[in-house]
């Protein structure tokens, strides 16, 4: 008998991977990043001086706790729900898919309306999931009537929404969101990165259960707006069934225990994350007025980023003007429905000062 393995090839990837590629965002030492949306700000001295004494505590010997009672209590009760509406994982993009491997797989589809956050269609492909595209209207908004054609043809499992939408940053009223549950024939997720940069939230139709709001899901993620992303932690507030499905899928104790006592600590201080919000939404103000003096074409957000088109230069250009000054922004040029696009994040002062001058120097 031969050798176990000897002369046999390595196996290829699954058929339906092999088109995929993966998530690709530039990691590049520059002095002004603003391509990943993170906080340009760490979190509270007193949160890190909090967990530091916190992680003393831990039993790193044992299992942290499987269901991660204390901070799905702490999440619960920050947005005035049970903590049976609350799952939590690593990141939002963990939830994401979660849901797609508890509700998605073959014969099932998911709906995205593009252009919208590229890994929704990315995950649901890894899990096995049909996805089926609608497009936005030329200024990156929802056509009720495109949803009505995409959701009924395919009657997908799951509708996507990302609210503000990354990368073109408007937030999605509460009216297009009921709109939208009310055509849709499975789960609608709301994917709320970014929400507390936006005027409202689909979080108050869970709070106040209005119309449909038992096939809502809202995701929430510390990366953004928390100051976390280093911590990868994200959530969902849904019925309790959807919790038990996501929990159905989750391995066991896939939430570890120092990021469990993070976002338990984090909740603690609300204020300074709104201050912080509150700073970027002043500067997001800036950046804008900004653009508006310069040969671009740009788009409101309700986000922490900016999504423009440089009207005189080629974006990728421009986006290399601007790395060769050490600024580091989103490169979108080539994604579908963003021809010659760039997104910008808002960062500190003196970063936003730098972005706008690189980029008046570029297209001067
Ligand atoms: C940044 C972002 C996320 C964040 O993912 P995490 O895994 O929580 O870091 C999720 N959704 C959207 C639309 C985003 O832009």
């Amino acid at each position: 008998m031969a050798a176990l393995g000897g002369g046999r090839d390595r196996p290829p990837v699954r058929p339906d991977l092999s088109s995929l590629s993966g998530y690709h965002s530039a990691q590049v030492a520059v002095e002004v990043r603003l391509n990943t949306n993170e906080s340009p700000l760490a979190p509270p001295a007193e949160w890190l001086e909090a967990y530091r004494r916190g992680l003393a505590d831990i039993a790193f010997n044992r299992y942290p706790d499987r269901e991660a009672k204390e901070l799905r209590a702490a999440i619960a009760e920050s947005h005035g729900v049970q903590p049976e509406r609350i799952f939590c994982a690593n990141g939002s993009n963990e939830v994401l898919q979660s849901l797609m491997l508890a509700y998605g797989g073959a014969d099932r589809s998911v709906a995205v309306f593009e252009p919208t956050y590229t890994m929704h269609a990315h995950i649901a492909r890894i899990t096995g999931t049909g996805v089926v595209a609608g497009r936005r209207t030329d200024r990156f908004e929802l056509d009720l009537d495109e949803v009505a054609r995409v959701l009924g043809e395919s009657r997908p499992v799951l509708t996507f929404l990302a609210s503000p939408n990354n990368p073109t940053g408007r937030a999605e009223s509460l009216e297009t969101i009921e709109a939208v549950l009310a055509l849709a024939p499975g789960l609608v997720v709301v994917d709320e990165a970014y929400g507390q940069f936006a005027p409202s939230s689909a979080l108050e139709m869970v709070e106040r259960s209005g119309p449909g709001s038992d096939r809502l899901a809202v995701v929430r993620t510390f990366s953004k707006t928390w100051s976390m992303a280093g911590v990868r932690l994200g959530y969902l507030v849904a019925h309790p069934e959807v919790v038990e499905a996501c929990e159905l899928v989750a391995l066991p104790y896939h939430l570890d225990a120092s990021k469990q006592l993070a976002g338990r600590l984090a909740l603690r201080f609300t204020t300074e994350m709104e201050t912080r919000v509150a700073m970027l939404k002043e500067e997001r103000g800036r950046i804008a007025a900004g653009l508006d003096d310069l040969p671009v074409e740009s788009w409101p957000s309700d986000a922490n980023f900016i999504l423009f088109r440089p009207t005189s230069k080629p974006a990728r250009e421009v986006w290399s003007d601007l790395l060769a000054g050490s600024v580091l922004v989103r490169d979108c040029s080539e994604w579908p429905g963003l021809a010659g696009c760039l997104r910008v994040t808002v960062g500190l002062p003196v970063e936003n000062d730098r972005f706008l001058a690189a980029l008046s120097e570029s297209l001067r």
